[in-house]
Parts: structure tokens; sequence; C-alpha cells
């Protein structure tokens, strides 16, 4: 057995998960939305399966759904991008995630992390062969230094795997930000590997940029974007995949052995799904904002010391006001006693010993975070 993850917890989604099932509570712990996502693309997605299209798709990904991704990246973001060339769909992010590691990384080449990081990051890290070197980001700015940088940089940097906007901080980092981190890539000469599936939640009238288009960096970033999160599907695990051509030979060479295709039906409800016109994208955001503002004001009059939320659908406290105890024991009796389930932020960090923040999913309808609020008042 690999002992790297034999000794693994289960994920903490799925923890808080099946306590808040077993607690009746209010799942704002794991972070999909109560909304079932755009009845059209649905319904593509059916009439795909009717019509016959259940075979595997070519290995790179439905011609129609390339095309769709660079034009709608164009659109959004200003990229260029040959669908032929450097785009390649895979069984959601993760997948990509995963390969770009399996293919970029060679055991002890150097990796830099920010954390809090999303959980699956640091075992693929390590399975990979790779040395993780942490840039750690507190409270409440969660904000990037040269200083950290530059202490998580060497020779040995081979990749840095950077998610923006971030869950669970919520940050979404800015220019400035990410022409530092830019800097730091081309002067070490190290591919960035890019979550931005959160890049369609970003809220009060900014826009995300990524770090694909700063200057230096298109030829050493792979773009990570997810069907899921821009249509709040979490359940279809359609990934999409951008980087140079040379990049992208060696990524589709870890996919093609991890999953090798992905639903062609999905694919294509995915492809008529970016076509969708801007009004679309700006209500998701503007739905999301209207609930970050619903659940943030309750919160704070509640008297919970509420951190800024710019992107994601997530909302972070710092409970060390309240003076009852760490992040996991807080969410523990929040869901046992209280009936409300959230995350622990803490499980989001290797190294730094930040113990005082708790995630919410506000992605709810409005009648559930009412319902948590009012539980939530019990505990003031
Ligand atoms: N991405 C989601 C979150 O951060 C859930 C992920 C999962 O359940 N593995 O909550």
């Amino acid at each position: 057995m690999n002992p790297i993850f034999s000794a693994l917890p289960t994920t903490i989604f799925e923890t808080m998960s099946r306590l808040a099932r077993e607690h009746q509570a209010v799942n704002l712990g794991q972070g999909f939305p109560d909304d079932p996502g755009p009845e059209d693309v649905r319904r593509k997605a059916a009439e795909a399966v009717v019509a016959g299209w259940n075979q595997y798709p070519p290995m790179m990904g439905l011609p129609e759904l390339r095309q769709a991704t660079a034009t709608h990246f164009r659109h959004w973001q200003g990229l260029e991008l040959d669908p032929e060339a450097e785009v390649m769909i895979t069984s959601g992010a993760t997948e990509a995630i995963a390969g770009a590691l399996m293919a970029i990384v060679s055991p002890g080449d150097e990796v830099v992390l920010f954390e809090p990081m999303y959980d699956a990051y640091l075992p693929l890290v390590r399975r990979a062969g790779g040395i993780p070197k942490f840039v750690t980001l507190t409270p409440p700015h969660f904000g990037l230094s040269e200083e950290a940088l530059a202490k998580a940089f060497s020779p040995k940097t081979k990749a840095v795997l950077f998610n923006n906007p971030l869950n669970p901080t919520a940050t979404n980092f800015s220019a400035a930000d990410l022409d530092l981190l830019a800097s730091f890539c081309i002067r070490h000469d190290a591919v960035a590997i890019c979550d931005d599936v959160w890049e369609h939640v970003v809220f009060d009238g900014h826009r995300h940029k990524p770090l694909m288009s700063r200057p230096g960096m298109r030829e050493r970033t792979v773009k990570i974007s997810s069907a899921g999160k821009i249509f709040s599907l979490t359940g279809w695990k359609v990934g999409m995949v951008m980087a140079a051509p040379e990049l992208m030979r060696v990524l589709a060479k870890a996919h093609q052995y991890i999953t090798f295709t992905t639903p062609p039906n999905l694919q294509a409800a995915v492809a008529y799904g970016l076509g969708k016109d801007d009004a679309y994208f700006e209500g998701m955001r503007t739905d999301f904002q209207r609930s970050r503002d619903r659940f943030a004001g309750g919160l704070s009059d509640l008297g919970f010391s509420v951190l800024p939320s710019a992107g994601t659908y997530f909302l972070n406290v710092d409970i060390a006001p309240l003076g009852q105890g760490d992040d996991v024991a807080f969410c523990q009796r929040l869901v046992v006693e209280h009936g409300v389930a959230a995350i622990p932020v803490s499980a989001f960090y290797a190294e730094g010993a930040v113990r005082n923040v708790v995630r919410f999913c506000f992605a709810k309808h409005d009648a559930t975070l009412d319902k948590a609020l009012e539980r939530l008042a019990a505990l003031r």
C-alpha cells in the first residue's frame, strides 16, 4: 500500500456532509449550490443521451466543446487559444490538476503551494514525487508578499499550483499580485498550474484576470476551468484545460491514461452552455452576490466577525472573538448541537497554524440561509 495515500484521512467535505446528514443539519459545509443549474443546459445533456451520444468521444474532447472553450475565453478573458492544439477536455478540474502534476513534476522537483489550499493539492503533489514549498496566507486579507514568495521559490522549483479566486479564503488576487507571482515563475522557469475554476464567481463589478494572460506567462501556464462551477452542475465533472502546444502534448499523455475521455453527452451540453449570452453569466454573479450579502449581513447582525468575500461562493468567519475553542471543535459543536455544518479552514493548511477561521457556503436558497442564521443565533 502507498503510505502517502493510506495515511490520508477522509476528505473534510465528505466528513462534514456525513455529519450534516446524521444531525439533520443545514449543510453549508461542502460547496455545492441549491440551484439545479440552467435548465436549457441540462436539457441539452438529456437530448444528447437520447440521441445516442454515448460512445467514446475523441480523446482530446468533442471538437465543438474545444471550439466553444476557445471562443468563451476569448470573449471573457481576451485569451487567444487554438482549439486544436491548445484545448483539452478532462473529467473535471481535479483530473486536470492530477494529470498536470503527473505530467510536469518529477521526483525531487519543488512545487510551490499557497495555503490554505484545496485539500486534494498536497496529496497529489506528494504522489507525483514533488516536494511542497508553502506560501502561507493569513487572515484577514490572505495576501501575497514578495518575501513569502522569495522563501518558497528556489532553483529546484518546477511548478506552482495556484487557485484564483482562492477557495477557501474567497480572495480574488489583484493584477499586482499576479504580476509579482509571474515574475517569480519567469525568473525560476516554473510552470504555473492555474486552478481557475471560480473565474466566473467574482463580485463587486470585478472580473477574473487569468495568470496566463500576464506578460511572459502564456507559454508556461496550464489554465484549468470547470463546467461544474460555471453552470452550478458540480456532479458533472467536465474540465477544460488550456496550454501552449508543447505543454499540451504532455498533458494529453497523462489524460489518455487516466480517464482517456469524458462523457460526450455532457460535453455537448457544456459546448452549448459556454455560448450562452452575457446576461446568463452576469445573472449568476448577481444572484451569488445577493446571497453573499444576505448571509454576511445576517452573520454580522448576530455579531460574527465576517471576513471579505471577493469571489467563490464561500464566506469566512473569524471565530477567535467568540472564545469557543479552535475551528475544528467549533465546527463539531456547530453541526452536532446547533444543526449547521461548516468547514474548519485549518483543514486547508499544512504548515500555517491558523485555527480560527470557519468557512460557510452561501450558494443556497434564501430559506436555507435564513434557517442557518436562526440556528446560529443560539450561539450568541
Ligand atoms: N469544491 C467543493 C468545496 O470546496 C467540494 C469539493 C469536494 O466535495 N471534494 O467545498
